[in-house]
């Protein structure tokens, strides 16, 4: 197909949103590790982490087999209000940047959250009801997945209680807003509601809070009151599951074409957007049917996948959440004050954990300054204002754009362009005024974060 015939957007019809989500690990050789009990260091079974979690997403969590699971219906009309997501061909970028690349993204800030959480969220909202459950509780930092998951409850009726990083809680008061607009309960994390809360505040005054901490608060409430669970919008493989359907249309949009992208990049925190972008292509890469590049981008700062250790570790500051076994910075990192671009998870997904440790993906970590830098780039000739988690991303498709400039390579870049950055303007604030710093964690600061990795029997 000539050149000339692909739109600026490709759009697919309603019908085209994908009935089935793909699950990655029914391909995979070498599975994710499963879950293991902080105490005994055994794997939870699913009425273990059915106290925790809801029934249906359990079952989700744990199934390593099934490569197709129904989306239910009401689901799929809720994904009408705002996708199919469009793909774009960044024709202008590819010409500000004089490249013979041919760059696309997936765009997933077309909605209220202003990002992809909102494709997890509903779901997720969607089991708790089916479950008859009254509500559920959950952590936020930045606040795209509070935002996200409050529209959700609020579309199915069930409450939602939000712990939210304090310092985020503090400088983000129109995040926090928009999650009490769709009738979330926001509570600033650590607080004196919960007894981690408590406990947190006594061994560190005047804490500002980390995602860690909150994650044990949320947990804490959701086994404390009866009718409500945790839920958790990125790390957990039910998360990639529900991404998928941003790789879904991608290639269902792409195939239309005949467009067969080289390199895939997307932005990595805990792994979720990354996860399902990539999915389908990851299944033909894993079954031998088609190669392709795919690139993991993570800040400097925070760099679980490029310097962290593969083990089994806590998700939580508290402690009391199942070990994930992960690349991670261990439970305790916490990225340096002047980090402002999002990503900063200590740990990483399991399923992408284990497809980097077996070599089908490659990581890199860029720092704040130059990913900022791509933002503005991007905004000024794409005209999409970015998240700076997604311009992690867009960093390193600039970056190898410029590389085919080099060599003269025709090579197509398809990325995931995650949200958008209205709620982040003061960090572009720091970047405008030149006052953005790097920081780079030393080998020490990093030992420091290794130290508190759990024993685990079997685990070096
Ligand atoms: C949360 C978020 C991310 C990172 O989360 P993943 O689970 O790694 O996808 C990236 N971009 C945006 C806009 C987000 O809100």
């Amino acid at each position: 197909m000539s050149e000339k015939k692909i739109p600026y957007k490709i759009y697919l019809s309603e019908n085209e949103i994908p009935e089935k989500w793909y699950n990655l690990r029914a391909d995979m050789k070498n599975k994710p590790a499963p879950l293991l009990d902080p105490g005994t260091c055994k794997p939870l079974n699913a009425e273990q982490l059915g106290v925790v979690f809801c029934e249906e997403l359990v079952a989700q969590e744990l199934d390593d087999t099934t490569p197709y699971i129904e989306i239910p219906e009401e689901i799929r009309d809720f994904y009408k209000m705002y996708r199919p997501s469009p793909l774009v061909r960044a024709y202008c970028l590819e010409k500000a940047l004089g490249t013979p690349a041919k760059i696309y993204y997936k765009f997933e800030g077309n909605n209220t959250s202003g990002s992809h959480k909102l494709n997890s969220a509903i779901a997720q909202a969607y089991y708790a009801k089916k479950q008859g459950l009254k509500g559920v509780t959950t952590e936020t930092g930045a606040g795209q997945w509070g935002t996200a998951l409050s529209m959700a409850c609020a579309y199915f009726g069930l409450d939602c209680k939000v712990f939210m990083v304090k310092v985020s809680y503090e400088q983000k008061p129109f995040r926090r807003e928009v999650m009490r607009t769709y009738g979330a309960d926001v509570t600033p994390s650590p607080s004196t509601t919960t007894s981690i809360g408590r406990k947190i505040l006594e061994a560190h005054p005047g804490t500002t809070g980390s995602l860690g901490c909150a994650i044990s608060e949320a947990v804490e409430v959701a086994t404390s009151n009866p009718g409500y669970r945790y839920v958790l919008g990125s790390v957990l493989n039910q998360v990639l599951l529900h991404q998928s359907v941003i790789g879904l249309e991608a290639k269902t949009a792409l195939d239309k074409y005949g467009v067969k992208p080289d390199v895939i990049i997307g932005c990595a925190g805990g792994g979720s957007n990354l996860g399902g972008l990539i999915a389908p292509f990851m299944g033909e890469k894993l079954r031998g049917e088609k190669d392709y590049q795919f690139i993991a981008v993570e800040p400097a700062s925070c760099p679980s996948f490029t310097r962290g250790k593969f083990a089994y570790d806590f998700c939580d500051t508290g402690m009391i959440c199942p070990l994930a076994k992960m690349y991670t910075l261990g439970s305790g990192f916490i990225p340096s004050a002047n980090h402002a671009g999002g990503l900063r998870f200590h740990g990483m997904s399991s399923t992408l954990s284990q497809l980097y440790h077996d070599g089908f993906m490659e990581a890199r970590a860029v720092e704040q300054t130059s990913v900022f830098a791509a933002a503005e780039q991007f905004a000024r000739v794409e005209g999409i204002l970015p998240a700076p988690e997604s311009s992690h991303a867009i960093r390193v498709a600039i970056d190898e754009a410029l590389k085919c400039k080099e060599t003269g390579e025709e090579k197509t870049i398809l990325f995931g362009l995650t949200g958008t950055g209205y709620f982040d303007m003061v960090a572009y604030e720091k970047y405008n005024d030149g006052v953005m710093s790097d920081y780079i964690p030393t080998d020490e600061d990093l030992e420091v974060g290794f130290r508190g990795l759990p024993a685990v029997p079997g685990q070096d």
